[in-house]
């Protein structure tokens, strides 16, 4: 993929420079990334446990991953004993609606996938994911305008929402948004708006049309879902994933076949399901109020945190848990994603949410790890991010604990490096 090649040979020389690696910080401010070892640590590479040992990071990248022998001397060393070292997060379904791009990395996610944007507002992304110089901000890559129709879903959302109208050629509005700068085309694949009334939805020809031009492409392509019957014809078109887990009735024998058999990956937002019934959101008001989580909330993330739906559906977490559960046990690749920036659902903080809900639907916790991190960067060809491997762009997350053995884990971490440099976490 043409992004994929240009990002992985860029930013050679960023992080030259001899540094000190300040293990303490907690300035806010990112130490400049230079040669220093991560030792003692468990290590998550992305996919499955390694053991405990260390890690040698140079130039914002990895460079040596190692569970046998001594770290290097000569050089810094960040002690992990007692921690788990895991590639940075990916959250696959966020937006940006306001709050400090910088809440995602100050909760470990380094990456994050927008699903629907103003593309006029993601200029400097390309530079981003390419460079290797300490930022406070996620790599990002972003699908733009969703294809939609006229009174369909999201077509009020802004002046300039661009729309699919009847006799259009579905081919053209992909290469729009593809001129624009979308790394992904989303289809917004709704037929009941947020008032229970039913509205238009792209027609399976439309569908069909888009997604047919997205693979020609050689760029991913996702549905925003509720509905099963259009899950259907998202998953017949041949779409990469779904962006939502289907609520509306549990899922039959013959359409986790039809899901297995397409390869296509679901994110199920588990916690915008829980916010949308915000009368009953345990999961996240554990996780928020814990101490080791709370001092660390930005008024943008508390303020999303406390934006309530005002539905009383009590009933849509459960039957998703228990739609993912169904999805995993088939095996169905499960992609994380928050839909953070939207009411209840907040950057950063909100994957913690995430995968705990996960886990308490039935994932293993390195099920759901995994999910969070390589999977991801594999369904949407990221470029050196999420797996900890030699050559791979050193953004990590260490947390103390064992999250592979206690998910909960996820809430005490301990530091955060994004190409190589410390993620200060002061709001
Ligand atoms: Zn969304």
């Amino acid at each position: 993929m043409r992004r994929a090649a240009t990002d992985t040979a860029g930013g050679s020389a960023a992080g030259a420079g001899t540094a000190v690696v300040e293990a303490s910080g907690e300035s806010g401010a990112s130490d400049e990334a230079g040669t220093y070892a991560i030792a003692g640590a468990r290590i998550f590479d992305g996919t499955s446990m390694l053991g405990t040992g260390h890690v040698v990071i140079a130039g914002g990248r990895i460079v040596e991953v190692s569970t046998s022998g001594h770290a290097p001397s000569g050089m810094p060393v960040h002690d992990g004993g007692g921690a788990t070292l895991m590639p940075g997060l990916i959250d696959a379904h966020m937006h940006y609606l306001g709050p400090p791009r910088t809440d995602g990395p100050r909760f470990g996610v380094t990456t994050e996938i927008s699903l629907v944007d103003d593309p006029a507002t993601q200029q400097d992304k390309e530079r981003l994911r390419r460079s290797f110089a300490p930022s406070p901000l996620p790599s990002l890559w972003s699908a733009g305008w969703r294809a939609t129709v006229p009174g369909g879903w999201g077509s009020d959302g802004a002046p300039n929402v661009p729309v699919l109208r009847d006799g259009d050629d579905p081919a053209a509005f992909v290469a729009d948004r593809l001129a624009e700068g979308s790394d992904i085309i989303k289809l917004a694949l709704e037929d009941i708006g947020l008032d229970g009334e039913p509205i238009p939805v792209l027609s399976a020809a439309q569908i069909n049309g888009l997604v047919a031009a997205a693979t020609r492409a050689g760029v991913p392509s996702v549905a925003h879902v509720s509905k099963v019957s259009l899950a259907r014809t998202a998953i017949e078109a041949g779409v990469t994933g779904l962006a939502h887990v289907p609520v509306d009735v549990e899922l039959d024998p013959d359409f986790l076949d039809l899901v297995r058999n397409s390869g296509a990956f679901v994110t199920p937002t588990l916690t915008l399901m829980s916010a949308l019934s915000a009368a009953d959101d345990p999961a996240r008001a554990a996780v928020t109020a814990d101490p080791r989580v709370a001092p660390y909330l930005s008024s943008g993330q508390r303020d999303l945190l406390g934006s309530p739906w005002g539905f009383e559906d009590r009933g849509r977490l459960k039957s998703a848990a228990r739609n993912v559960a169904l999805l995993h046990g088939a095996g169905v690749p499960i992609v994380v994603g928050t839909d953070s920036g939207v009411p209840g659902v907040a950057h950063g903080v909100s994957m913690i949410v995430e995968l705990e809900l996960l886990v308490g639907a039935g994932l293993s916790p390195s099920a759901a790890l995994t999910a969070a991190t390589s999977a991801p960067a594999d369904f949407y060809r990221l470029p050196g991010r999420g797996r900890i491997e030699r050559g791979h762009r050193a953004d990590l997350l260490l947390v103390h604990g064992d999250p592979t053995r206690d998910i909960t884990a996820m809430r005490d971490v301990a530091a955060i490096w994004r190409n190589g440099a410390r993620v200060g976490r002061a709001a």
